[in-house]
């Protein structure tokens, strides 16, 4: 089935242009993410991420900055002119003003099973990126997407971002087979998220290279200014060295599997 194509911004989603979208885990202050977006964005990125909410197993863990993270964002906004800035939602609550500066509203592993927030993106017409829950089937992925398009908002993207299995050497399991099949038999353009598919920074770049092999349409990647002292998923953030040097190493590649970024 042809990939169904959506234009947030300057950017086409799921034709020939293979997309990067990086940036911190978490905001955790104003200068650490305007210096994290604009390292990304010099090295080509199409898209920024940062999370302002997060879901943690651990209730003592930083939670994100929630509201505070708002005027940050709005004071930063120069910098999504041309590219879309994608940050999670989780609690339908939170759409009256992530609205204003969320350009593409994440729904994360823990809430793809939470039909209400489903419902409540699904009145909007604000692309969403619905990540994988990581025990969902790939048929419960694609249902759980059609909680969204049928109250009218199509703009969806799926996010491949690794299961649980009986491997214990990473945080999750990338299952590429779920992107071979999205490709192959609905219209959803669809993402990898190889920081949560492995857990550890030294495995992105294989990963990310697997990804566009598959046919995958873009990449999530988190990347930190100081990944050790990251608030957030510190072990698979990539340093800005470690950015710098996949973007030539996916540019090589890209034109093998005739795509471009
Ligand atoms: C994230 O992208 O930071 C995140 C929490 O993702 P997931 O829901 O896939 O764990
Ligand atoms: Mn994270």
């Amino acid at each position: 089935m042809p990939t169904k194509t959506i234009q947030i911004k300057d950017q086409i989603v799921g034709g020939s242009q293979f997309h990067v979208w990086a940036g911190p885990c978490s905001i955790e202050t104003e200068s650490q993410f305007k210096q994290v977006a604009e390292f990304v964005l010099s090295q080509g990125v199409t898209g920024i991420r940062g999370g302002v909410y997060k879901l943690r197993t651990n209730a003592k863990s930083f939670q994100g900055l929630g509201k505070e993270a708002i005027p940050i964002l709005k004071k930063l906004k120069h910098l999504f002119n041309k590219v879309p800035f994608v940050s999670e939602i989780t609690d339908p609550r939170q759409i009256e003003y992530l609205a204003d500066v969320v350009d593409v509203l994440q729904i994360g592993t823990r809430n793809m099973f939470n039909y209400e927030l489903l419902k409540e993106a699904g009145k909007t017409k604000i692309p969403v990126l619905l990540k994988r829950s990581f025990s969902a089937r790939v048929k419960e992925w694609i249902q759980a997407a059609e909680y969204i398009s049928q109250g009218g908002n199509e703009n969806i993207i799926l996010c491949e971002r690794g299961i649980r299995t009986f491997e214990t050497e990473f945080r999750n399991t990338l299952d590429f087979n779920s992107v071979a099949y999205i490709k192959k038999e609905t219209g959803f353009p669809v993402f990898v998220d190889p920081s949560h598919g492995t857990g550890t920074y030294k495995f992105v770049t294989s990963l990310s290279k697997a990804a566009m092999a598959v046919g995958a349409d873009g990449l999530l990647i988190e990347t930190h200014n100081d990944p050790k002292n990251s608030l957030s998923d510190s072990q698979q953030a990539l340093s800005f060295d470690d950015f710098r040097a996949l973007m030539p190493e996916l540019k090589k590649i890209a034109p093998v599997f005739d795509r471009h970024l």
